[in-house]
């Protein structure tokens, strides 16, 4: 497996390449949740490009940028062990140099949820992504459902930028508790740790309410928030009951619907998501 830092060496190891290329792109300390993207990628491509970069710009001035969890010897471990071809692991200075002045910008989709908690994010998000995907040049890119609006976002940009890739979306990989894996998990202390099931809890009273013949949105938002708050460590920041595909908050459920949440445990903020329908 080769590591690459530099645009030109990535450029010089995409040529090397023949058939198709599958791109996993992580802010890295690899957990099961990137495991298993890039497991998917390795079945499906012929070869898999794995790139690690903490975004800076996807961070707002208040976020956890410094101190995001790193372990860059470790990741390049795990990533040789499933079969990966190459790994990308640019410098901040090399995505964005001296004099840096061009944005990707996503509309109305980007608005709502972790668009409208975290002002900023999700243009540091497409441009990043739109710039991994102009150095490797893939064919599939794989992300996780975990980051569902992150999801739906990159599937708009790719469509609305004609980039010739085709986005597949991972399901989420849980702790046995229910917990979604996240590198930030290791910020949580040990009771902060065992309240963050709550985020579960809540998602699985909603939609077991929804498949006992609940559809109206509203009620499946309080019966959320209602679990959230029966937890004294959790502090709700949004519950949403959107539809799927434009992230439109809904009154009733109808089709495919996204359950979602951003809870802080502490200073830890936690996200968590189910798809009904
Ligand atoms: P990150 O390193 O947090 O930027 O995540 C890199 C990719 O892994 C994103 O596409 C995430 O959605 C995905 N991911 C993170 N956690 C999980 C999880 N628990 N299950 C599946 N995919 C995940």
């Amino acid at each position: 497996m080769l590591t690459v830092i530099a645009l030109s060496d990535l450029l010089s190891a995409r040529r090397s390449f023949s058939g198709t290329v599958g791109l996993v792109p992580t802010m890295g300390y690899l957990h099961e949740g990137h495991l298993s993207l890039i497991r998917r990628a390795k079945q499906e491509c012929d070869h898999v490009v794995v790139s690690i970069f903490v975004n800076p710009t996807q961070f707002g001035p208040k976020e956890d940028l410094s101190k995001y969890p790193r372990d860059l010897d470790r990741d390049l471990t795990l990533i040789e062990s499933l079969g990966a071809d190459l790994v990308w692991a640019p410098t901040a200075e090399i995505m964005y140099p001296q004099g840096y002045q061009t944005w990707v910008e996503v509309e109305a989709i980007t608005r709502p949820l972790e668009g409208a908690m975290r002002p900023g994010h999700f243009r540091g998000v497409t441009t990043v992504v739109a710039k991994l995907f102009n150095g490797v040049q893939p064919h599939r890119a794989y992300f996780g459902q975990k980051d569902a609006q992150q999801a739906a976002v990159i599937r708009q940009m790719t469509r609305d930028l004609n980039f010739p890739i085709e986005i597949v979306i991972c399901p989420i990989v849980r702790e046995p508790d229910g917990l979604a894996l996240s590198s930030r998990n290791v910020y949580l202390d040990a009771e902060q740790r065992k309240a963050a099931t709550v985020l579960y809890r809540s998602l699985s009273a909603a939609k077991n309410a929804y498949e006992d013949g609940e559809h109206d949105a509203e009620k499946l938002r309080q019966i959320m928030k209602d679990v959230l708050t029966s937890e004294p460590l959790a502090q709700m920041q949004y519950v949403s009951c959107a539809d799927y595909d434009t992230l439109e908050e809904l009154e009733t459920v109808t089709g495919k619907t996204l359950l979602s949440m951003a809870v802080f445990m502490g200073k830890t903020r936690l996200i968590d998501n189910f798809v009904l329908g």
